[in-house]
């Protein structure tokens, strides 16, 4: 049995948004987000390890959304904005970090640290990462190295000798620091390994928005270079993000980046 107030778990949709387990104090115990918000919270009343989150629970709040996009940007700037109790917590990051491989594939690619202090990763193109500093983009590099044998000087993250890198005494580098393999199949090696990783740049000429639908209801999400702008609410109006971030929108990115680039949201240009 919980002490959780039964009329707010009847009132629960199945629709999609967010909600809010709340507890006696002013931090709100839990925030998630659902495609089906009434499945979803009967999912962590029944999970045995979430049963100390749900002792805290005396009710449950709930903000519908019009779909899925918009309840996880709504859930993002909820929890850093309220910071609930359970909610793992998502650092503030004041700069990131990426990595841009310069020169070609003729001279040798040389890993360089790209800080969003002094360019604007959303426009930058071939970046890879992303990083809450240069050292977890060194750390990174370390563990491709590792992965797929290249060789740490010429990654720069050691000092060259002439006999070549530490790795390739104890067999670790395959040798392109001391020409026994040739340096392009060393730089194509690192260039598959952090293709995954790829940066997208933003792909449109300004502020686009995504458009969410459910019935009647319509909810545009604007977004600007991964940064998200504000929703306009058919039922409720417009509500802009107070809250902006100072560098790279690194949630938003992580929310949007596959329904833009995969082309699965509708998506409107909005006119300039
Ligand atoms: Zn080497």
């Amino acid at each position: 049995m919980t002490a959780i107030d039964p009329d707010s778990l009847a009132a629960l949709p199945r629709s999609a948004g967010v909600y809010i387990f709340r507890g006696e104090g002013t931090l709100p115990v839990y925030i998630g987000k659902s495609v089906d918000i009434r499945a979803r919270v009967m999912s962590h009343l029944r999970a045995p390890e979430e049963a100390e989150m749900i002792a805290q629970t005396r009710r449950i709040d709930f903000i519908g959304t019009a779909g899925e996009i918009g309840a996880l940007l709504l859930e993002a700037r909820l929890i850093k904005a309220q910071m609930p109790l359970f909610n793992v917590r998502l650092r503030r990051l004041r700069s990131l970090c990426a990595i841009r491989l310069d020169g070609d594939m003729q001279t040798g690619l040389t890993p360089a640290m790209i800080d969003s202090k002094d360019h604007d990763l959303a426009t930058t193109p071939g970046l890879y990462g992303l990083f809450a500093s240069r050292h977890a983009a060194q750390r990174r590099l370390r563990e491709l190295a590792d992965q797929h044998r290249l060789c740490l000087a010429l990654l720069g993250l050691e000092k060259t000798a002439r006999r070549g890198c530490f790795g390739l005494q104890i067999k670790q580098c395959l040798g392109a620091c001391a020409g026994l393999e040739d340096r392009a199949v060393h730089d194509q090696r690192l260039f598959s390994a952090l293709l995954d990783s790829q940066v997208q740049t933003w792909p449109f000429a300004g502020a686009v928005d995504l458009v969410e639908t459910q019935g009647d209801w319509v909810q545009r999400h604007r977004v600007s270079h991964w940064r998200y702008v504000g929703t306009w609410c058919s039922r409720t109006g417009p509500q802009a993000v107070a809250d902006q971030p100072e560098a790279f929108d690194l949630d938003s990115y992580k929310i949007l980046v596959k329904p833009i680039m995969l082309g699965s949201a509708c998506i409107e240009p909005v006119p300039t």
